[in-house]
């Protein structure tokens, strides 16, 4: 563990905070000699002006100080900047407790007197525990398989995509996919090659979509769903058509690919609805792809046409 503490090490841009313009110049020394970037302000409300001016990580800043004191330069920051972390100071005559300032939201508390080494080891165990943090927020939105965004996170995006583009007047559209007989490839060739196909799948449709514009997830199963803004209505048909026929060059025979398509539109008053809606219409394709057209099959809903 400490070896492990002692190979994190994050360059932080900080913002070191207090009245003392002496205990400033040593934090501020300290943290530079670390390998930091630091500034330093006198007092909550210089502070708060440096954060509009500068991204920081990190704020270690003092609680009895003239003007704006500490307390309220952390509602301050957490309101405004919830992604800088606080280490709060107190001196020996404490005004605010822990609890309050933990509660208030700061990362971590310091005690007057206390050593370099002190703030340096709190300090990076706010960055590890954030570090932690921004890797479980990726894990709860990914699928471990396939490394595609899950069901979950589809929900946030579509509601992103959707409000765009009601607001800038561009199209939407969602492909629904399922793969073809799975069931049986697994019982074939087993779970594992079952994996392998679904990892090749969402390979298949990360290539085949525009980076920084389109997204891919996997709804669940063997399902995945692509949301493509932008995307002319004509040429709807033929992408979703290339994405099938290049699935059946992968040779996961007896699996083929069958897609439901449909378009966001404005139906009902609500965006929430309007995405229910965009959903179903695009199942209900692939359930015509799957039961009425014998698989392996492109349709799409007749609404979006
Ligand atoms: P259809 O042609 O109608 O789509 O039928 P299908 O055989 O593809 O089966 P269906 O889509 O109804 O069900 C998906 C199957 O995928 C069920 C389950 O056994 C299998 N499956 C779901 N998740 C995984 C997974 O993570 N790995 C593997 N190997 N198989 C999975
Ligand atoms: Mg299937």
């Amino acid at each position: 563990m400490k070896g492990e503490a002692q190979n994190f090490f994050i360059p932080q841009t900080i913002l070191v905070v207090d009245d003392e313009p002496q205990v400033c110049e040593i934090l501020s020394d300290s943290l530079v000699s670390h390998g930091h970037d630091v500034d330093s302000a006198a007092d909550g409300f210089e502070a708060v002006e440096k954060i509009k001016d500068r991204q920081y990580n990190l704020v270690i800043t003092d609680m009895d100080m003239p003007r704006m004191d500490g307390m309220e330069l952390i509602k301050y920051i957490i309101s405004n900047h919830p992604d800088i972390d606080i280490i709060a100071i107190t001196g020996h005559i404490m005004k605010y407790k822990y609890t309050d300032v933990v509660s208030a939201g700061a990362a971590d508390f310091i005690t007057k007197p206390f050593t370099l080494n002190e703030l340096e080891a709190k300090l990076n165990r706010v960055v590890r525990e954030r570090h932690l943090r921004v890797e479980l927020e990726k894990l709860a939105v990914r699928d471990p398989l396939t490394g595609l965004s899950n069901r979950r996170c589809f929900q946030d995006i579509a509601r992103k995509e959707a409000i765009r583009a009601v607001r800038y007047q561009h199209s939407l559209f969602m492909f629904f996919l399922d793969i073809d007989h799975f069931k049986e490839y697994n019982d074939l060739n087993g779970h594992q090659a079952g994996d392998a196909l679904l990892v090749e799948t969402a390979k298949l449709l990360n290539g085949s979509i525009r980076d920084e514009v389109d997204a891919a997830f996997r709804y669940g199963g063997d399902e995945f769903v692509l949301l493509l803004p932008h995307l002319p209505n004509e040429q709807a048909l033929a992408v979703a058509e290339r994405i099938r026929e290049k699935y059946s060059r992968l040779e996961f025979a007896p699996t083929t690919l069958s897609i439901g398509v449909s378009r966001f539109l404005e139906r009902s008053g609500t965006i929430e609805q309007d995405i229910q809606d965009m959903i179903l219409r695009s199942d209900g394709a692939l359930y015509q792809a799957k039961k009425d057209c014998g698989r392996n099959k492109v349709v799409i809903d007749q609404f979006s046409c």
